[in-house]
């Protein structure tokens, strides 16, 4: 919550805010969030403009995610940029909009929390990777690939040349010519 009565009604008028605030509940998505305990580095500028108070700046807070394709948890970070109307109370912005369409100054504070929620539901990706070439599992036995390497592979036997195969390649690694 940020008190804005300083900034006062008459457009134009501006106030900027740096400050470092303490997250209590999780904001984001199931697989990637901003926890609690972690501090968003707020950026912002009041402005006043004629239908209520216009909020422009920046958001940045570390995140934790978990990778769709390998499943590892990873660490990131978010940087959100706001550029939203918060509407008076009893002006036309407020009388010509939905509910929950605006955000709204109430009782000369305005509350960011909403806003930081509603963009991280917006920009976080549905997906997160741990990074954009994360090679992730190996199909057949989940091996991380960025681990096991990427010319991990296993060999698809049909089972009729099974026999033949295990003939030729006996699994206690002795040679095979003398035997056949
Ligand atoms: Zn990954
Ligand atoms: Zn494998």
């Amino acid at each position: 919550m940020f008190e804005i009565r300083s900034l006062g009604r008459g457009p134009g008028r501006m106030k900027t805010l740096h400050r470092t605030v303490d997250v209590t509940n999780r904001i984001g998505l199931d697989l990637i969030a901003i926890e609690p305990g972690a501090e968003v580095e707020l950026d912002l500028k009041f402005q006043s403009v004629s239908e209520g108070v216009l909020v422009t700046g920046t958001a940045t807070a570390p995140t934790k995610g978990e990778c769709v394709r390998c499943l590892e948890p990873f660490d990131g970070t978010a940087e959100f940029e706001f550029l939203e109307l918060f509407a008076y109370p009893n002006s036309t912005t407020e009388a010509t909009t939905e509910e929950g369409e605006v955000y709204h100054v109430e009782d000369d504070h305005i509350d960011l929390e909403p806003l930081v929620v509603d963009t991280a539901g917006l920009e976080f990706p549905l997906q997160p990777v741990c990074r954009p070439d994360c090679p992730g599992l190996c199909t057949e036995c989940g091996a991380l690939l960025a681990i096991v390497g990427l010319d991990h592979s296993h060999e698809i036997l049909d089972p009729r040349w099974a026999g033949l195969a295990a003939k030729l390649n006996p699994p206690d690694g002795e040679g095979t010519a003398d035997q056949l």
